[in-house]
Parts: C-alpha cells; structure tokens; sequence
C-alpha cells in the first residue's frame, strides 16, 4: 500500500513538469493534423475513382475514344490505312487482344488497371492510357 502522502507526491511530480504538457498537447495536434490528412486523402481517392476512371485511346495524337474502366466493353480500333488494334476493358483491368502491327509488343503488354499505366502500338501510334484510375503506391515507392 503506498502512503497518501506518496501518492500526492508522484501527482505533483506528473502535472508539475510543464514541458511533458506541452508534449502532450503537441501530440493531440499532430494526431489531429494526420488524422485530417488521412481522411481528405482518402476522400480524394474516392471522388477521383468515381468520377474519372477511364480508358483514353489517341490514335496519332488525337483523342479516338474514351470509355469508362467500369464498364466491360472491346474496342475495335480502325484505322484509314487498314491498321487494326483490338483493346479489351474488363474488370477494371485494359489489354490489347488483336493488333495487325509487325511487333505485336502492345498485344504481348501486361494488363493495364492503374492510373496512368500505357499500353502503346508504336508502329499504330495507338495510345491505351488509363486515367483517373487507382493509383499504384507500390510502383511510387519502387520509384
Ligand atoms: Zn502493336
């Protein structure tokens, strides 16, 4: 049993130091700031994911078609000189099915599903982008 006396003295010694105050309410502050941080971020994320997520095509350049990465679709991409690319969008996941280009490299390409991710047709000059889509934090920190 500890004397009442004691007890008091370890209390005052606790409040007594000011500078583990100050600490204390630096740390309140600190949590509140990543706290507040954290959530506007993952507000962001969610508002960035719901509005933009898509699938920009540019043929040469120029816009050819964008679609939503939500929605399970194939694109037949068509071009006046008879170049042809065939580009899947399923599951939130992009990849070019058909090509006519000598390489194929865009057909042989990994599945695309995060932002900013390109699938490319060099000899085509097509253009698969993702945009708006999950960013990869993995590859950012890789980076
Ligand atoms: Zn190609």
């Amino acid at each position: 049993m500890m004397e009442p006396m004691n007890i008091v003295r370890v209390l005052k010694h606790i409040s007594g130091s000011s500078g583990c105050k100050m600490l204390k309410r630096n740390d309140v502050i600190m949590t509140g700031i990543v706290l507040l941080i954290a959530l506007v971020s993952l507000g962001f994320f969610f508002l960035n994911k719901k509005e933009g997520s898509a699938v920009v095509i540019t043929v040469n350049g120029k816009i050819y078609q964008q679609i939503e990465l939500e929605q399970n679709n194939t694109i037949k991409i068509e071009q006046e000189n008879g170049d042809y690319n065939e580009v899947v969008i399923q599951d939130g996941y992009v990849w070019m099915t058909d090509a006519d280009c000598p390489d194929k490299l865009c057909v042989k390409h990994n599945k695309i599903h995060y932002n900013h991710e390109t699938i490319v047709c060099l000899p085509h000059k097509v253009v698969v982008e993702i945009i708006g889509g999950e960013e990869n934090t993995v590859d950012i920190i890789a980076k």
